[in-house]
């Protein structure tokens, strides 16, 4: 019999919710949000708070950033003494080259850069810097990764929507988008270095970038398969495209160098968010100088008032040092942390008979019930048990450990061997819960 969680109260948050769609469309600022109605008061750490006074170990975190835990004191401090200073200038200040230089210091591929809010916003940027440096339009995209919310890039594979869309044709994604916005991107499997062989085949000379995420962090934490990036680098190298890595997740989270240095292979282009900010926003476009010069000189425009506000580099410049310090120790402990929390669940899932596959590496990884022996794709991951996962889920955030609602584990330098321990106590009542769901 699996222990009954401790009884939570929920009244508050049903309560906020309740008044909250009378003021806030749906009662949440972002879509992801929907049909998550719990409200936070406070965050330190590893851990939240609900305004129920419910406490929760995060792996959330924020959908990612706060890979130093929430509210580290380095950071939090660097913003404090930022806002005695002002908030922007319209103009320059040192620090943004001061956290240029890191940048560039710890990603060998960051000839230059340029800083941002949003990931969203700068994947915009790296897709205009590309098409105007090839003279190129197309743009291939992979099934099951996602690169913001923007009308060009919301996009999966016209055949998922049903009918008999020509090969590579991208589908909308929400009601409101126009199919002529997604006219120029190539949408195809990842991972298969055959498929984008064959793309480049027949459409060789009219792509501008390939774009992707190079692990699959937004589908089920999929990691690259061995040579398959490097395919894609010889892939556009051959035909004069651009190589963009989306890094919003992966960048300063897979390692100092990303997931770029981590896997070796090195892009024209990366975007990064998230983590570089620690929580604060912030993201950048980096990428090769000759590339990158193009909106350097003026002939491709990017934009934004709030570009390098002086709290936001702050945050930056504190994360990235705490990040680098000791040869970066934190980043392996947020490696070591994770593995022993994957290889526990992996534990769990045997002891209770259930086909739970945990994929990723220890700072972001996914929880999925499958029989698939090897998902590398979003085919092959769509096939995992959604009542399942969904049943773990309930199961885990009534005992007060918070994934996201995908499935997908980020772990921050804050997570301590009693929060992993606690969590697999917690994960192994949960999965007995869901043992009785049909086969
Ligand atoms: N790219 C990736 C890989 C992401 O995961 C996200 C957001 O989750 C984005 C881009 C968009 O970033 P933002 O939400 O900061 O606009």
């Amino acid at each position: 019999m699996a222990a009954i969680p401790p009884r939570r109260s929920f009244s508050e948050s049903a309560r906020y919710h309740a008044a909250a769609t009378q003021a806030i469309a749906g009662g949440v600022n972002s879509n992801v949000r929907l049909g998550a109605p719990l409200c936070f008061a406070r965050a330190a750490g590893a851990h939240l708070t609900d305004i129920d006074g419910n406490t929760y170990i995060d792996y959330a975190l924020g959908m990612g950033p706060a890979v130093l835990g929430h509210a580290h004191p380095r950071v939090i401090e660097a913003a404090r003494r930022s806002l005695a200073l002002g908030q922007m200038y319209a103009g320059q200040h040192p620090a943004e080259l001061d956290l240029a230089e890191l940048v560039k210091r710890l990603v060998p591929s960051a000839e230059l850069v340029r800083f941002g809010m949003t990931g969203s916003e700068m994947i915009q940027a790296a897709l205009r810097v590309a098409r105007s440096h090839t003279g190129r339009a197309k743009i291939v995209k992979f099934e099951g990764h996602y690169h913001g919310w923007f009308d060009n890039v919301l996009a999966g594979a016209a055949a998922d929507a049903g009918g008999d869309a020509p090969r590579y044709t991208a589908g909308v994604l929400t009601s409101g988008q126009m199919q002529s916005g997604v006219a120029d991107l190539l949408v195809l499997p990842w991972n298969s270095i055959d498929a984008l062989a064959h793309l480049f085949a027949l459409h060789g000379r009219e792509v501008a970038a390939v774009l992707m995420e190079p692990m699959m962090c937004n589908t089920g934490a999929i990691l690259p398969r061995p040579g398959y990036l490097e395919a894609a680098r010889r892939l556009c190298d051959e035909h004069g495209s651009v190589l963009i890595f989306d890094e919003v997740i992966t960048g300063f989270r897979l390692g100092l160098a990303g997931a770029q240095g981590r896997f070796g292979v090195r892009p024209d282009l990366s975007t990064f968010a998230k983590a570089v900010g620690a929580g604060f926003p912030l993201a950048l476009l980096a990428g090769r100088a000759d590339i990158m010069s193009l909106i350097g000189s003026g002939r491709v425009n990017h934009s934004g008032t709030y570009n390098s506000n002086v709290m936001s580099i702050a945050a930056g410049i504190a994360a990235l040092e705490v990040l680098a310090e000791n040869d970066g120790h934190v980043m392996k402990h947020i490696d070591v942390a994770g593995q022993a929390l994957m290889n526990g669940l992996k534990e769990l899932g045997c002891k209770h008979g259930l086909n739970l596959q945990v994929s990723g590496v220890g700072a972001v990884f996914n929880t999925a019930f499958t029989d698939q022996r090897e998902v590398h794709d979003f085919a092959s991951f769509r096939c995992a048990r959604e009542d399942r996962l969904n049943g773990f889920l309930q199961g885990l955030l009534a005992r007060g450990i918070r994934p996201t609602s995908r499935g997908t584990w980020f772990v921050s330098a804050a997570h301590s061997e009693s929060d992993i321990d606690a969590t697999l106590i917690a994960a192994d009542a949960a999965l007995g819960e869901i043992q009785d769901l049909g086969k």
